[in-house]
């Protein structure tokens, strides 16, 4: 690996809509292949990375609560968490069948499927050039696989939390409801929260912000884009602490 790389260890935070096809729900194995390929590059450049598994392809708590009157909303919220290990294991195959060296590892523990989440085991997993797959969130309920995400970052000490969505960054509107909204290259952390964007939830920003731990929002339907996000190539939108703005 040349030695200019901006970022030595990244968390991939993959969203659940990425293991299905766009407006569908479950899992769909040509998207994950598709990923996996993208992953597969990364890794043969001997970038450490980790991955958290996104479920809302499958459930995700708060909606399943509001409209299932029997299910207790922490019931939901455990529902959408191993929905996340669904994903996780497809991921783990799909990759190990792409010639990716895997591990999954859960913040619930199933010992019959996955490694419990070990701090240590997973960076020294990272530092053997094993991709390790973190699936059941944070393993609490009432919060998302987001924040999950920054708190694995902060953890492994991750020097980037790259958020693969299925837009080009974070927009000053829904782009999907606004075809003028405007698309920022670079965001402090402070003008996210100020306009309470949705692209990220609130705690995962705090997370990354009182850590200074860079966040690139980016398209990774855009073939090559996870190895540019991965490269610190302009791609989508990067947030980042004020000072460290781009200002030309
Ligand atoms: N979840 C949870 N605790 C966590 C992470 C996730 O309870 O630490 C639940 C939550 O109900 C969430 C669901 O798992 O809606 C699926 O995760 P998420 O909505 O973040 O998936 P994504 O939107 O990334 O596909």
């Amino acid at each position: 690996m040349s030695d200019n790389r901006p970022y030595k260890r990244v968390l991939l935070k993959i969203s659940g809509q990425s293991f299905c096809r766009p407006g569908e729900t479950g899992i769909h194995m040509d998207e994950i292949t598709t990923m996996c390929q993208q992953i597969k590059r990364v890794v043969d450049q001997g970038v450490q990375l980790a991955i958290v598994c996104g479920g809302g392809n499958i459930l995700r708590g708060k909606e399943f609560a509001a409209v299932s009157a029997a299910i207790k909303t922490p019931t939901a919220h455990y529902m959408g968490m191993l929905g996340t290990v669904i994903n996780g294991l497809a991921l783990q195959d799909a990759l190990e069948n792409a010639g990716v060296e895997t591990r999954l590892q859960t913040a619930i523990q199933m010992e019959r499927v996955a490694e419990p989440f070990i701090r240590r085991r997973c960076i020294r997993h990272l530092e053997k050039g094993r991709v390790v797959v973190l699936a059941a969130g944070t393993g609490s309920p009432f919060v998302t696989t987001d924040t999950a995400a920054a708190l694995r970052a902060r953890e492994i000490e991750a020097d980037v939390l790259l958020k693969a969505t299925k837009v080009d960054g974070i927009y000053s509107e829904d782009p999907e409801k606004n075809p003028h909204a405007v698309r920022y290259s670079e965001i402090s952390y402070q003008d996210f929260l100020r306009q309470n964007l949705k692209v990220m939830d609130a705690t995962a920003i705090h997370h990354c912000m009182e850590h200074n731990i860079p966040i690139v929002v980016f398209n990774y339907k855009k073939l090559g884009n996870v190895e540019r996000a991965v490269a610190g190539e302009r791609v989508g939108t990067r947030v980042l602490a004020a000072a460290n703005i781009d200002k030309s």
